[in-house]
């Protein structure tokens, strides 16, 4: 335990020498943050000068950050998916990065409908590897004694792709799971977890789940610690045990596994692992057939000391439901990442969701923000103003703007920040929100086009019974597991002796189903993450009531427009006081992992 005092870091003591020079690199990093972001930038472009991109802006090699502010466009990603674009189709010269793309990372921001595909480069691995090897040491300062026992963790892979030059086109989680830093990394006292290899790399969502649940049964009183990568995923773990702890009991009971597990890797582990254990079987059916699950994380594994989980931004509606499952444990969010680019970590894991800040590592890449929130429009004359990473100031917020090593330049990635202090030079962001996204549950983003563009191809359906959609409203319903849309919709029927059926408007909601995009649909069909949408039609003249609740509590007349989607308690009872009937998906709507176009 005792560690060398010469590597004691201003973070706090470190629990061994590995943490200790874990620390000592964050410190050094955010320490010089501003000299590491110029080298990091210098890297790109002198690597980098012979791409197609750069030529193009005629840098003449300058690698210094004016000659590249004054050249290079602030782009979003349908500036550069000519580009991308090519290089899926099997274009292998330097379009972007001088160093071969490996591989497509399919992003859940959307583009037409499809995940964006972000380029990556083999050794952008490392670097990801880089920042999770931070994670365990910034914890370890919280919280002592993790390498006395483990974490269940629910980590899943997904489908993959080939674009049409061959490159895979797979989430970056997938993408590292599969890779050999994950598959063989070293023994750590610090980072085990119950779930096999076999299990998180197993295809078939439920052959996975079930087998990591059924481990995290048999290690109960191991586990430490408790999560998945997002809130969302963990309850929906929660719900896999409430619909079959009784089989998962049955396995532990007779020490067989249950033959819907086919996978042979998975089937060969369990048989090793895999003891008849009578008490822990009536432990578990005792404990699950209650109706009452209020506590049931602390309950079933008693030693659980946080859940790791994102509950920061969209994930925050959630934390309600953890804490009824978890009887208040804290939330831990480590760490800020995206397939473009793992951006930075929270360096006091166990603050209040609220507070949650994340510190950007300087050295992930080059940052730069993008001032949000003035109010108004940038024109040609006046456009927006970009500062560096040591140079925002504390309380602004700022839209994350960045250029990495595989190939984005100066790119919006589309996410609000607010800057809540620095460590060291290193600023601290609280994530305010993405922009454009009106409706998630899950990893999916549905912004307010995809939606009217959705309602408008139901509508249409309409057409037959001289009926239309005068107005309508969304809200994201997490309150069951998983959640799903909710629409409401003010209808006008012009011929009150032809209004729409039940089974017209079911199709209703299927049909705005197949208008969502890739990633909302996947949810649907291969992740079970999302429910079957529902439209809650309302009675005439609700959306006049809510425009006169909404004047009559300050709103403009002349400027009300309505809410695109609603969460606000008293908006959402008045609408749900006003609905005639409610209609589900009958069916799931069409999802392969093939890209439509
Ligand atoms: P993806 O490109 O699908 O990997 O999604 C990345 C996006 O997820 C980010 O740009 C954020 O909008 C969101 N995200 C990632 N990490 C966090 C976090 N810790 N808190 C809130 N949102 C996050």
């Amino acid at each position: 335990m005792a560690v060398d005092s010469a590597l004691s870091s201003p973070l706090g003591p470190p629990a061994c020498e590995k943490d200790a020079k874990a620390l000592q690199f964050i410190e050094e990093t955010t320490r010089n943050a501003d000299a590491v972001q110029q080298e990091v930038l210098a890297a790109i472009l002198a690597r980098n000068a012979n791409t197609e991109y750069l030529k193009r802006f005629k840098l003449g090699g300058a690698t210094d950050r004016t000659t590249f502010k004054s050249k290079l466009p602030v782009i979003t990603y349908e500036d550069v998916q000519p580009e991308i674009q090519r290089i899926a189709n099997g274009d292998r010269s330097p379009i972007l990065s001088a160093h071969p793309i490996s591989e497509f990372l399919t992003s859940s921001g959307t583009s037409a409908g499809e995940r964006k595909l972000m380029p990556t480069i083999k050794e952008e691995l490392d670097r990801r590897q880089l920042l999770y090897s931070l994670l365990m040491p910034v914890m370890n300062l919280y919280v002592p004694g993790l390498d006395k026992g483990k974490g269940l963790y629910f980590l899943f892979i997904k489908s993959e792709t080939k674009t049409p030059g061959g490159l895979l086109a797979r989430p970056v989680l997938t993408s590292y799971y599969k890779s050999d830093h994950f598959k063989t990394r070293p023994y750590d006292p610090y980072n085990v977890y119950t779930s096999p290899n076999e299990a998180i790399l197993c295809p078939d969502s439920f052959q996975s789940m079930y087998t990591q649940m059924l481990c995290g049964l048999i290690e109960r009183k191991q586990v430490l610690r408790l999560g998945a990568v997002f809130a969302s995923g963990l309850l929906r773990a929660i719900r896999f045990l409430q619909l079959h702890w009784s089989q998962l009991s049955h396995d532990i009971r007779t020490g067989t596994l249950s033959p819907k597990i086919t996978d042979p890797a998975i089937r060969e582990y369990m048989a090793m692992v895999l003891k008849r254990d009578p008490e822990l079987a009536s432990f578990v059916s005792q404990e699950c057939c209650k109706e009452n699950w209020e506590g049931i994380i602390t309950r079933i594994w008693p030693n659980t000391k946080y859940l790791d989980v994102i509950v920061t931004g969209a994930m925050a509606q959630y934390i309600p439901t953890l804490n009824y499952y978890s009887g208040g444990l804290p939330h831990a969010c480590t760490m800020y990442a995206s397939s473009e680019c793992y951006f930075g970590l929270n360096l006091n894991p166990m603050c209040k969701p609220s507070e949650v800040s994340y510190t950007i590592m300087p050295n992930m890449a080059y940052f730069e923000f993008m001032e949000h929130g003035t109010g108004s429009e940038f024109t040609r004359d006046s456009p927006p103003k970009l500062v560096d990473l040591v140079d925002v100031e504390v309380g602004k917020e700022y839209e994350l703007v960045i250029t990495t090593y595989a190939g984005l330049y100066r790119y919006r990635v589309g996410d609000i920040l607010r800057v809540t202090g620095f460590h060291n030079s290193a600023p601290q962001f609280h994530f305010v929100r993405r922009k454009n996204v009106l409706l998630s549950i899950d990893s999916d983003k549905t912004d307010e086009a995809e939606l009217q563009n959705a309602v408008e191809n139901a509508s249409r359906l309409l057409a037959d019974c001289n009926t239309s959609v005068v107005e309508y409203t969304s809200y994201a319903d997490t309150k069951t597991i998983p959640g799903h849309y909710v629409i409401y919709w003010e209808l006008l029927v012009k011929d009150a002796s032809n209004p729409p059926s039940k089974e017209v408007l079911n199709r209703c909601c299927l049909e705005m189903e197949e208008s969502l995009n890739s990633v909302y649909r996947q949810g649907r069909v291969s992740d079970h993450s999302i429910g079957p949408l529902e439209i809650r039609v309302v009675r005439n003249g609700t959306f006049e009531e809510l425009m006169d609740y909404a004047i009559s509590r300050g709103a403009s007349i002349n400027q009300y427009k309505v809410p695109r989607c609603v969460n606000f308690t008293p908006i959402m009872e008045l609408l749900d006081s006003r609905v005639v009937s409610a209609h589900f998906s009958p069916s799931l709507p069409r999802w392969t992992p093939e890209r439509r176009r």
